[in-house]
């Protein structure tokens, strides 16, 4: 069975699906993003996907 463990675009960390949040960037990839990069993804002016 494939797990799809999905790394934070940020700091590569895992993250769990309650713990991140996704993204979507100015050139319109999804990103994901955990809690505690979330701060940053904001100043960075990614839309909430
Ligand atoms: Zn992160």
């Amino acid at each position: 069975m494939i797990m799809f463990k999905r790394k934070c675009s940020i700091c590569t960390k895992k993250t769990t699906k309650s713990l991140r949040r996704e993204y979507v960037t100015d050139l319109g990839k999804k990103i994901i993003v955990c809690l505690q990069c979330a701060e940053y993804a904001e100043k960075r002016a990614f839309r909430k996907a």
